[in-house]
This record gives C-alpha cells, sequence and structure tokens, in this order.
C-alpha cells in the first residue's frame, strides 16, 4: 500500500494538529448550543471521529451516505443516497462533516436537502478543498486545507475502496489509475 503512493502531501501531524484547531473554534462558534452533526460516509469517517473527540459542547451525531462517483476519480454529478439520515433535521443546527470538496455537487445537493426538510441552519466543515474544481459556487464554512488540483487518498479519502486506512494523505503514483 505505502509503496502506491508518490508523495506525502500532509502529514498525520498536520491532519492532526489542524483537526484539533477545526474542534477549538467549532466548540466555541456552537457554545451553548446542540448541534446535530452529520457525517457523509465513507469518506468523512476518520474525520469525524477525531473531530468530534476534540468538540467540547454535546452534539448528537447522524451518518448519511451519498455516492456521485462509482469508481472514477471525477464527479457524475449524479447524487443517490445510499442510506438516509436516522433522525429528523427539522429545527436542529446541522453541521455536515466532508472529506473534500471539489465540484461541490454534492455538497449543494445535501445542502438543499437538509434546508428542504426544514432544519434551522446548515453548516458545512470539510478537512479538504479543491477551489479550482468547482463546477457550483459553494464555499464551506470552515475547512481544514486548501489543496491543489490532484486526486488524494489516505484519512478516510478512498482510491476504489482502497488507501482510506493511511493516517496521512497522499498522491498516489499516476500507474496506479492508468493500469
Ligand atoms: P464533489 O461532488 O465536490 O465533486 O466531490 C465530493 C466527493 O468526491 C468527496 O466527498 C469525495 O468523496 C470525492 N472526492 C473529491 N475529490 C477527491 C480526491 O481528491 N480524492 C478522493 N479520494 N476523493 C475525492
Ligand atoms: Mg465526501
Ligand atoms: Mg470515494
Amino acid at each position: 500500500m505505502q509503496n502506491d503512493i508518490q508523495e506525502v502531501l500532509i502529514s498525520e501531524e498536520e491532519i492532526q494538529s489542524k483537526v484539533k484547531e477545526l474542534g477549538a473554534t467549532l466548540s466555541a462558534d456552537y457554545a451553548n448550543r446542540n448541534p446535530l452533526v452529520i457525517c457523509v460516509l465513507k469518506g468523512a469517517f476518520i474525520f469525524m471521529a477525531d473531530l468530534v473527540k476534540n468538540i467540547t459542547v454535546p452534539v448528537e451525531m447522524d451518518f448519511m451516505a451519498v455516492s456521485s462517483y462509482g469508481a472514477s476519480t471525477k464527479s457524475s454529478g449524479v447524487v443517490k443516497i445510499i442510506k438516509d439520515l436516522d433522525v429528523s433535521v427539522e429545527g436542529r443546527e446541522v453541521l455536515i462533516v466532508e472529506d473534500i470538496i471539489d465540484s461541490g455537487l454534492t455538497l449543494s445537493y445535501l445542502i438543499e436537502l437538509l434546508e428542504n426538510r426544514g432544519a434551522e441552519t446548515v453548516r458545512v466543515v470539510t478537512l479538504f478543498d479543491k477551489p479550482s474544481g468547482r463546477k457550483v459556487e459553494l464555499e464551506a464554512h470552515y475547512t481544514g486545507f486548501d489543496i491543489p488540483d490532484a486526486f488524494i487518498v489516505g484519512y478516510g479519502l478512498d482510491y476504489a475502496e482502497h488507501y482510506r486506512n493511511l493516517p496521512y494523505i497522499g498522491i498516489l503514483k499516476p500507474e496506479i489509475y492508468t493500469s
């Protein structure tokens, strides 16, 4: 697995210190409130787990699985709900936890869906952002790292379901997806 990585873009230490920083900011911004924190599976599961350990206000959590990519590395624009939420978002302050925003298509769909279901506020925290990939106008309220237009893996992010368990962010050798 390590042999498939061309370059470590963001180290485990850098990620962990950024997640702590985001947790502190969110704890301050949501002081005296009780947000519903929604993890967008599968990519955000490791970020979610590390992030909530650094949030000091009471939160509830739920999980949603959506798919927009199939096995390709580019968004199709078609968002499919694979697993819906268990709880209602009506009247709730919702915080969506995402791994990465590229085109923005997945998130803009999700935000609209949760607003239509009656959420009081919908905010987004994303660990990674590729601003150059946007197809719709969208900005996260909280962002960990801006990254260049490269396909990254690790820390929850996959290529064809592999590499999610790497503790850092890496760029794959080109021959991995051309083979
Ligand atoms: P968007 O709809 O913004 O184009 O893409 C959102 C989803 O595509 C992300 O939540 C993530 O699952 C996937 N994605 C986008 N860019 C990357 C990337 O560089 N690496 C990986 N592994 N997944 C990505
Ligand atoms: Mg995602
Ligand atoms: Mg994926």
